[in-house]
């Protein structure tokens, strides 16, 4: 039996790194994977891909398949007994399963984790919220509790595996006999064999539901957070634990205020009036409205803090302070009579409103265009 060139086999150049070797395998490792694939030669593939890797990846037998060609690679490779399964590739199963290496394809794995967006108002965000979601999910058939099979009927042990789930391919090579362990494919790996199957999950043992779920979203939660709620993702297999869920919070826009950190930012405008003679404000937070003294004389951009008004920190450190930026408004269209005024103001201050350091400013400014 002729084999492929590895290189081929992984689709990937000669001087291939190891991070595109690495890579090119991960692909097809997704793709061919028995447990995944729907291609009849999957397993066939996944073997050749995995073989491939396996040589390719180390640099000692990658020298030996590149100096002799297959023959070069396998030696020193256990010949005969070589049943070495899928265990050794522990990340790739991590892929799938979310678990760690695993030989026996009838143990328990934990089930998937399953993510949900959510969004809430910006408030919400602040001050928490305990809500209800509706999530499809895969659920444990009830009917049948999760074997797949009509009540009563009839299970045995798959006559192809002996009930391990597994298969071992064996391959004569010239070198000797290779063993290979795979999923077995008669009973996809259960062990069993239904006669007559669960009519409410057609076999699988599971079915697909939309479940109700309480969130309890933390005060000061920001946006992008996600929680955790342990046990509520994917049903485990074989007995094994279900996954968790994990919840995306999205965080509303809000009109006038911005989240930094436990902080909250927000811009006042006050008119030029208010800024020349000074003003007490009632200004929005989120806790209520607040009275803030602006101070006469206040410049656009000068900045207040209001302690404690911000939001508190989602591990409990605390709470954050609003922060408010004054943007003092210039005012448009003006009637005949407030132009007038103003201009007997600009007539009897001059300059003279300007305080030392922007008078200074002023007169270095006027010397410089007027060349002096
Ligand atoms: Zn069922
Ligand atoms: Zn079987």
């Amino acid at each position: 039996m002729s084999k492929r060139d590895y290189y081929e086999v992984l689709g990937v150049s000669k001087d291939a790194s190891k991070d595109e070797i690495k890579k090119a395998y991960r692909k097809l490792a997704r793709k061919y994977h028995p447990d995944v694939s729907d291609d009849p030669n999957a397993s066939e593939k996944f073997k050749e891909a995995k073989e491939a890797y396996e040589t390719l990846s180390n640099e000692q037998k990658r020298q030996q398949y590149d100096r002799f060609g297959h023959a070069g690679a396998q030696q020193g490779q256990g010949f005969g007994g070589g049943a070495e399964g899928f265990g050794d590739f522990g990340d790739i199963f991590d892929m799938f399963f979310g678990g760690g290496g695993r030989r026996d394809p009838n143990a328990p794995r934990q089930g998937q984790d399953l993510q949900y967006t959510m969004e809430i108002e910006f408030e919400e965000a602040i001050f928490g919220k305990d809500t209800t979601i509706h999530i499809p999910k895969e659920e444990k058939c009830d009917t049948c509790d999760g074997s797949g099979a009509k009540p009563g009927a009839k299970v045995t042990t798959c006559s192809h595996c002996n009930g391990s789930g597994q298969l071992n391919v064996e391959q004569n090579t010239p070198f000797g006999r290779v063993v290979n362990r795979r999923v077995c494919n008669h009973c996809s790996g259960t062990g069993q064999f239904i006669e007559d199957k669960c009519t409410t999950c057609g076999g699988a043992g599971k079915v697909k539901k939309r479940k109700k779920i309480d969130i309890n979203i933390p005060g000061g939660i920001e946006d992008g957070q996600q929680i955790r709620v342990s046990g509520q993702g994917g049903p485990g297999v074989n007995g094994g634990p279900p996954g968790d869920l994990y919840v995306v919070v999205r965080v509303k826009r809000h009109e006038f205020f911005e989240r930094d950190g436990d902080d909250i930012l927000c811009e006042i405008p006050i008119t030029f009036t208010q800024a020349a003679l000074g003003d007490e404000l009632e200004v929005p937070t989120v806790h209520g409205r607040v009275k803030l003294k602006i101070p006469a004389g206040t410049q656009t951009g000068t900045h207040f803090r209001l302690k404690g008004k911000g939001a508190p920190n989602v591990h409990g450190y605390g709470q954050g302070d609003q922060h408010i930026l004054v943007k003092v408004i210039v005012p448009k269209n003006l009637n005949d009579r407030q132009k007038e005024l103003l201009r007997e103001f600009h007539e009897l201050s001059g300059e003279d409103t300007l305080d030392e350091q922007q008078d200074s400013l002023f007169k270095r400014m006027k010397r410089a265009f007027k060349g002096e």
